[in-house]
């Protein structure tokens, strides 16, 4: 075994280079759905795949999902499009320096972090495995052996919610997203004191309204729900819009979607303009900001999640396996979409949380074993 990890291993000053690249489009149905937020109803979502190969043989498994065309200024053939750019000029690069391939990336296409976030993720995987070491290590290394998970409760009449609500809590969940927007505020506040009836303190509560309310509405919500302890999330499409209503607003602020740039996030951390984050992995660029925007919201005391928007068993493993090395008490959960899918990638090792919690790989890479062949042919290739 020793010998087969030397021989695995770069020494000194060697280099691993990328030998190819496959990308793959994988269909998401999702059951139990539709999937209602303020913008309307998914039934299914479009994923992204990305397996790279090093020139030992080693490989990793990188994915993004854009959550439909219309949550974020990304969409699924946009992704496939950005790495079809991104991909040729990555053959040959050191996949043990992921900085230097960031800078590659930039260098290569302006923005698009959604699809340099699935190179991200797999060139991790694959340094994990050439290292024997989980990713985890490689960000710093985990301080917990499992984290925690939350669940997010679909824009529904009060009841329903209510009752969904109570599940959780039962299921082991200590935190709920309660899904508003998109009907009239009177709506939203039935259904988050109906909550809050229901599960009183033994949950932390959030209402997120995806950018889907006005500013008077997230005030009236807010002015409505002033007697129930909740955080408020992204109310309004705009950070200023929402930033501004903080002073007004009777419960604390976290920025989901609005908060899409490391320099942007330093700003709102330094000078304690947020209350905490929802925060994406692929809307940084992957693993390696993130580093930095754990690091930040730690200095400055910030609470986050690790989620993405959508996605199968790599983007959950990879949110995982970041969540891992936050400080506790600065995590404000993992969300992942697996409990909407019919099916792992990893049928064996796929992650899923128990009693409300994930527990933590500690095998190489994102430690998920994966077969190719249930993605059907690449999209592409390039090596
Ligand atoms: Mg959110």
């Amino acid at each position: 075994m020793l010998n087969q990890l030397q021989q695995l291993k770069p020494k000194g000053r060697d280099t691993m280079k990328i030998k190819a690249i496959h990308v793959y489009q994988h269909d998401l149905p999702i059951i139990g759905g539709p999937y209602v937020m303020s913008s309307g109803p998914l039934h299914a979502l479009d994923t992204t795949l990305v397996r790279v190969e090093a020139e030992n043989g080693v490989v990793g498994w990188g994915e993004t999902c854009p959550l439909g065309p219309t949550y974020a200024p990304a969409h699924a053939e946009g992704a496939r499009a950005a790495l079809s750019v991104l991909a040729p000029g990555l053959i040959g690069a050191d996949l043990t320096r992921p900085r230097q391939v960031h800078q590659t990336m930039n260098a290569l296409l302006s923005g698009h972090a959604y699809a340099k976030a699935a190179l991200d993720i797999a060139l991790f995987d694959a340094l994990g495995r050439l290292l024997d070491r989980s990713v985890a290590d490689l960000l710093g290394g985990q301080v917990q052996a499992s984290v925690p998970s939350y669940v997010a409760l679909n824009v529904a009449p009060a009841g329903e919610t209510a009752r969904l609500a109570t599940e959780a809590v039962k299921a082991g969940y200590r935190r709920l997203q309660l899904k508003v927007g998109g009907r009239d505020v009177v709506e939203d506040i039935d259904a988050a004191k109906a909550v809050f009836a229901a599960v009183g303190s033994e949950a932390t509560l959030v209402v997120d309204a995806n950018r889907g309310l006005s500013r008077e509405g997230a005030l009236q919500l807010s002015r409505g729900l002033a007697d129930v302890p909740l955080v408020i999330e992204q109310p309004c499409d705009g950070l200023e819009n929402c930033l501004t209503l903080r002073p007004m607003l009777h419960h604390p602020l976290y920025i989901d979607e609005s908060a899409d740039d490391l320099v942007q996030i330093a700003r709102l951390v330094g000078n304690r303009l947020v209350d905490g984050f929802g925060m994406k992995v692929t809307r940084l660029g992957g693993l390696q900001p993130m580093m930095a925007f754990r690091d930040l919201c730690e200095a400055g005391g910030v609470p986050h999640t690790c989620d993405d928007s959508w996605g199968g068993n790599i983007i959950t493993a990879a949110c995982i396996q970041l969540a891992a090395t936050v400080k506790p008490s600065n995590l404000a959960g993992v969300w992942s979409a697996q409990a909407y899918l019919d099916h792992h990638y990893d049928p064996v090792s796929g992650p899923e949380a128990r009693k409300g919690r994930f527990n933590v790989s500690t095998e190489p890479g994102l430690g998920l074993s994966i077969d190719p062949e249930q993605f059907g042919n690449p999209v592409f290739s390039v090596c």
